[in-house]
């Protein structure tokens, strides 16, 4: 079997026995780019906190937050953890976007794929992932986040060896149909916290264990 039909079976595999628990919509680009700094080094519960505590108090606009003092951020988005490196962080991107992109972002996810991507990552605080995420998620684009689980998950299944974001990100790209990436993104992240778990990965009920030899040769690179 190539890497294209085991790709297959992951995906027929997953859309069946994995039920897809859709995320938290944030439909506008800025916001999901100060939730996305808020989910740095942290869990999905206490940055969803964190964000939510913030928009009670602030509208998440580029022209508001820049103006805000560290100090009055800070306080808000505690729950996100490293407070004072991500109050600083908005403060400074909410003043790039302002200044830069005369405050909306949506012209640069209209760019074409490649000077979009680069433009997003000249921002600081701007990985490849948080790039992604608004390329696909709020663009509408062809691009594959990858998040830790994503990368545990296809190197245990021998797709890819190491933990290199743009040769996995391209690799996935070739092998999962366009309008199933931001799909396979979810289902690969939910598959890796419940079942191919970094710690005693549940081997022996996994509905992939068919097409994965990582539990005869644990040859694990992560
Ligand atoms: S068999 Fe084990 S290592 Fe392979 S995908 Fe399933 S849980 Fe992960």
């Amino acid at each position: 079997m190539d890497d294209l039909e085991r790709m297959n079976e992951v995906i027929t595999c997953l859309e069946q026995k994995i039920p897809l628990r859709e995320p938290h919509r944030i439909n506008d680009v800025f916001s999901l780019l100060i939730a996305t700094i808020l989910s740095q080094n942290t869990n999905n519960r206490n940055s969803s906190r964190a964000f939510h505590n913030f928009m009670k108090s602030y509208e998440i606009k580029p022209d508001v937050l820049a103006n805000l003092k560290p100090e009055e951020i800070r306080p808000l988005i505690k729950s996100a953890g490293l407070q004072n490196i991500k109050s600083k962080r908005i403060i400074a991107i909410s003043k790039t976007v302002l200044y830069k992109f005369s405050g909306n972002l949506n012209t640069v996810l209209k760019l074409p794929l490649q000077k979009a991507r680069h433009t997003l990552l000249s921002l600081d605080g701007v990985g490849p992932k948080t790039a992604d995420i608004l390329l696909n998620f709020i663009g509408g684009r062809a691009v594959m986040p990858i998040d830790t689980n994503i990368f545990r998950v296809i190197n245990r299944l021998n797709f890819i060896k190491g933990r290199n974001y743009e040769k996995t990100r391209l690799t996935l790209e070739k092998l999962i149909p366009s309008e199933k990436l931001q799909e396979m993104h979810l289902l690969l992240i939910q598959f890796g916290r419940k079942i191919c778990k970094p710690r005693n990965p549940t081997c022996p009920t996994c509905p992939l264990k068919s097409i994965c030899d990582y539990p005869k040769t644990r040859d694990d690179v992560i």
